[in-house]
Parts: C-alpha cells; structure tokens; sequence
C-alpha cells in the first residue's frame, strides 16, 4: 500500500529526534522541502505547487496555510506545527474543511520559551551584547559607559499570563526578588493567587512597570497592542521584552520611544517581518537587541517537540485521536481522514 505523503518544512526537524524521525519512516513518505522554502514572500499558489498531493505537512514559523491553500490541496488530512503559535494557519478554516491541527501545546515549550525570555531581560538590563560588541572593537576602556540596572524590588510587567508568561513570573519573582504583576483578562483570579501575581489593567501596567514582557498569542486582538499611545506612557527607563509575535508592538513608535531616550533598552526575540529587513531602523540602535526567533531552540525542547509531533501523526494515521489537538472542534465536523474519536 502506499504510505500517506508527508511534507516536512524546517530542515532541521527531527535533527535532534532521530527516534521520532525513524518512526515517521515506517508510516509516512517523508519529503523534506528543499532550503530556504515556504517563504513568508511566497504566492499562495507557489505553496501549493510545493505542498501538492501532501497527506500531512510538517510546519515551522514560515510560510502560512490558509484557506485557499487548503482547499486547492484536498489530500491534506493533517497539518503539525512545530511551535506553540498558530497564527499561520488559518485554524477556522482547517476546522470547517475536516483538516486536524496539531501543536506543540504539553510539551514544556514554556520551560525553553521562558528561561529565554529572562536571558533577554538579564542582557538588556546589563548590556550583555553592547559589553561584548566594545571589547571586540577593541573599546575595553568605555567600561564606565556600560552601566546597568538591577532587578531586585523592580517591577515585571507581563502581558499574557499563560504557560510562557507564568513560568518567567515564577523565575523573576523567586530568583531575583522582583514584583510581578500581569495583565491577562483570560485567566481567572485563582491563577493570579497562585503564582503570587497582581491582576493589573493593560494601561496600568504599561506605565508602571520596569521591565514589561509580551506572552500573548498573535490575534485580531492582540495585533498592535502595544501602539503608540501606550509605547508614549511607558515609565521613562524601562525595558521591553518580546518573545511573543513581532506585530503585538507597534514597531515605528518603538523607534520613535527608543530614539527620544525614553526606553533603557530592548530584547526582540520576534519582529513584525521576520528576517527583518536591512533598513529597519531597529536594526540601527545599539540598545535594541535582535534574536532570530529562537527562544524555543534547545535540545531538549526541539527533541520533545520533534518526538511529540512524531507521536501524533503517526496515532492519526492509525485511526487514534492525536494528543495535541489545537483546533478539537474538528471532531464534529466530517474529517478528511477517518479516525476513532
Ligand atoms: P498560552 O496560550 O499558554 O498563553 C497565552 C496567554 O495570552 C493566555 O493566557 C491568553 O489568555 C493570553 N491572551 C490572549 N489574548 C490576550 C489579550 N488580548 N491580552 C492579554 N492576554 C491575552 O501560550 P504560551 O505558551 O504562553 O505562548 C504565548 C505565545 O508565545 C504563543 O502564542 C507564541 O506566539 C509565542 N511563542 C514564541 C516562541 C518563540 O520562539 N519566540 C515560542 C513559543 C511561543
């Protein structure tokens, strides 16, 4: 019989798994897309030509599956992202045509996700990248220039109070003494209660916090959040982190606040073009720092990851309900591919 088409989009998938890797070889034609594909520039039809007759595909943070794309390529059963963030896959329409999302939800991504998160907060606050920039240019002498802050008693703002947001809360408050406070209307009181976090409103927060860092998913919502007129009431000296999605911040009133000397420093582990282009004037300041989305990239997250997706692809080809079911609903719906549910 022929074993179902699987699309694997990142390259480096299952690099770290090779378990997960030899298991999807039994079930799956496995094809790797050739470097540098699906772009965020491609057309809808250039994916499709690329994803064409796929039973299954394996997706990163790159290129999107839409509804067109979906419907134009009727073999597609099952689409596994790599990563907690579906905003490039259009979830409803998955759900209304019998298409089944898995994710990387229960996989402990928040504990690599997180533990980044504070680096990048520890290197804004210190200077970590300007310090290492100096000695390299030969500039040791301009050590004095390199004062920090310390984040012992200073408030943590977190915008997102979910598995990533709680987790840094946990870390920042127990291990470097700092008060947290959070803005979620999502998440019930009790949740506050537990992780000793105050409930503030978004506004409030903004204005008051030392440190704010972004946890939300990327949604209608959430989309430009972060926009001008709050970026304007920011605590003079802050510092802003986001591990999140680019779009939550308005980028150009960021430079703006950056550039008049309001913002003590910046940790973007995300941007809203990723890669971001040469001319993007955060490119240009010396006290913003720029990560290639990799808050997520450890071992031991990238093997948990790798092996979960592994494990569900290869239940839904058996006929079994995946574990990491992102968009459930699919299951009144008639599935494209049959399975006990
Ligand atoms: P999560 O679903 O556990 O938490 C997200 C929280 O955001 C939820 O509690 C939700 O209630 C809250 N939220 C939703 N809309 C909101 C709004 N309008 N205002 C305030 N809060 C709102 O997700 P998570 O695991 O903590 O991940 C958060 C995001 O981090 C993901 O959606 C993803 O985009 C991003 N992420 C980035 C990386 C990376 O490599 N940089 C890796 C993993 C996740």
């Amino acid at each position: 019989m022929k074993k179902p088409k699987l699309v694997i989009v990142p390259r480096s998938y299952g690099k770290y798994a090779h378990n997960a890797l030899e298991k999807l070889s039994h079930v799956f034609d496995l094809n790797y897309l050739p470097m540098n594909n699906l772009r965020n520039d491609m057309s809808d039809n250039e994916i499709i030509k690329l994803l064409n007759e796929a039973d299954a595909i394996i997706i990163g943070g790159y290129g999107r599956i839409n509804r067109h794309i979906m419907e134009s390529i009727p073999s597609l059963k099952i689409i596994a992202k790599r990563g907690i963030g579906l905003d490039n896959i259009e979830l409803n329409a998955a759900t209304e045509l019998g298409i089944v999302v898995t994710y990387a939800r229960h996989t402990m991504e928040e504990i690599s996700v997180a533990e980044y998160t504070v680096a990048l907060i520890l290197a804004c606050a210190r200077r970590l990248v300007e310090a290492d920039k100096k000695v390299k240019a030969d500039k040791y002498h301009e050590r004095a220039s390199l004062i920090g802050i310390e984040l012992r008693n200073k408030k943590l703002g977190i915008i997102g109070f979910g598995a990533i947001g709680r987790r840094v809360a946990q870390i920042m408050k127990n291990g470097f003494g700092m008060k947290v406070i959070a803005y979620d209307p999502y998440v019930p009181d009790e949740i506050f209660e537990e992780y000793g976090v105050k409930r503030m409103d978004l506004d409030t927060l903004v204005s008051s916090s030392d440190v704010i860092t972004i946890h939300t998913p990327l949604t209608p919502e959430t989309k430009n959040l972060i926009n001008e007129e709050r970026l304007r009431r920011i605590k003079e000296g802050a510092i802003i982190v986001n591990t999140a999605r680019g779009a939550v911040i308005n980028e150009k009133a960021l430079v703006n606040q950056i550039k008049a000397g309001r913002i003590f420093a910046c940790g973007l582990d995300v941007t809203a073009k990723e890669p971001p282009e040469k001319d993007n004037p955060l490119m240009l300041l010396n006290n913003v720092i720029i990560t290639p989305h990799i808050a997520a990239f450890t071992y031991e997250a990238l093997k948990r990851i790798d092996t979960a997706i592994a494990e569900d692809l290869i239940a839904f080809f058996s006929g079994k309900r995946p574990i990491r079911v992102a968009n459930p609903e699919v299951f009144n719906k008639p599935l494209r591919f049959k399975i006990k549910v």
